[in-house]
């Protein structure tokens, strides 16, 4: 069962180094928008945040991948108001959601699915350790030695490689920073909190993107934080080790958009509407089509890799994650045991 870890560890890794420095210019810039009312959008720090700010304190929904971004929102929250961070909810353990939890105060309870406490001891914990003892090192050793064989070369590129050396030098600094934080509060099917005059239902989907998943229904703002359940205009990660069943995913979705529902804020990928969700649906239903025929037509795995295309999304964003999802596809319709 190393394979499915190092997925996760890979994909770890690659959002960390795309806030880090980046690909994108700009990727770590943390930008602030109104979703509806006193409910703000931020993004920046890879998996969306959302908070509400009332009179009676404030809700934050997730909290970024290191621990610089937890002070980044907790900066952002500050500049608009002085009352306390009140309630902090995970929608999953993934840790572009949660690792900037550890820079908020003592006082602020955080809350998550019943679940979300088992995903991240199973998962986060050795995630964490490999980045640590294997995949930095590596990346430091790696970025070194390409350093070292460019005796003679010109400034720029001298440049770029010691910064290579320097950004994975960092992120081991801050991957060595992290500690896991767990919920204070866990929730079984729903659960409601009222702060300010403002009704929050956090809502469990079912098994979907993970196990333990919540949706944030901000109820009188007519406004979801959906957390991962919604990748918008964007390949998602399908997590099949930690219980992901796209089935009752697309079920979910469904739910939801029969909701009193105007704003839609998606885990990853611009705010949206309902439209989003319908576009997930298609994405969902598009991948089980083509997983299935492959099955049906008594392919292996890796003929089903192979084989499916999602040429329509040919155009979206983190194409890598693709074959994780096939393979999560895969072993849900065929029945393979966890
Ligand atoms: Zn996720």
């Amino acid at each position: 069962m190393r394979h499915p870890i190092r997925i996760a560890v890979l994909l770890a890794v690659i959002l960390l180094a795309v806030t880090a420095v980046g690909p994108v210019r700009g990727a770590d810039e943390i930008v602030v928008t109104r979703a509806a009312e006193d409910l703000y959008f931020l993004t920046g720090v890879v998996g969306n945040v959302a908070f509400l700010i009332t009179d009676e304190g404030v809700l934050v929904v997730d909290s970024g991948t290191k621990p610089s971004h937890g002070d980044a929102i907790l900066e952002e929250i500050a500049k608009r108001t002085d009352k306390p961070v009140r309630y902090l909810i995970f929608t999953h353990y993934h840790m572009d959601h949660v690792i900037g939890a550890q820079q908020f105060p003592e006082e602020t309870t955080v809350i998550a699915h019943k679940n979300f406490s088992y995903n991240q001891k199973e998962f986060n914990g050795p995630n964490l350790e490999i980045m640590i003892e294997e995949t930095y090192p590596k990346r430091i050793s790696e970025a070194e030695a390409k350093l070292e064989a460019l005796d003679g070369a010109g400034e720029e590129e001298l440049a770029a490689a010691a910064g290579a050396v320097e950004k994975a030098k960092t992120g081991l600094a801050e991957a060595k920073e992290i500690t896991l934080v767990y919920p204070d509060k866990t929730y079984d099917d729903a659960m409601t909190i009222t702060l300010g005059g403002h009704e929050i239902r956090l809502i469990y989907p079912g098994a979907s993107h993970t196990s333990g998943n919540t949706l944030v229904h901000f109820v009188d703002l007519k406004a979801v934080h959906m957390g991962d359940m919604l990748f918008y205009k964007r390949h998602p990660y399908i997590d099949w080790k930690a219980g992901s069943n796209t089935e009752n995913w697309i079920a979910s979705l469904e739910r939801v958009s029969d909701w009193d529902v105007e704003v839609v804020i998606p885990g990853h990928g611009e705010l949206t509407d309902k439209s989003g969700l319908a576009w997930k649906i298609g994405y969902l239903s598009d991948l089980r089509a083509e997983v299935g025929k492959a099955v049906k037509d008594g392919k292996s795995l890796e003929e089903t890799k192979e084989s499916v295309k999602m040429e329509k999304y040919a155009e979206m964003p983190w194409a890598y994650m693709l074959d994780a999802g096939v393979e999560a596809v895969y072993n849900e319709l065929t029945g393979v045991e966890r």
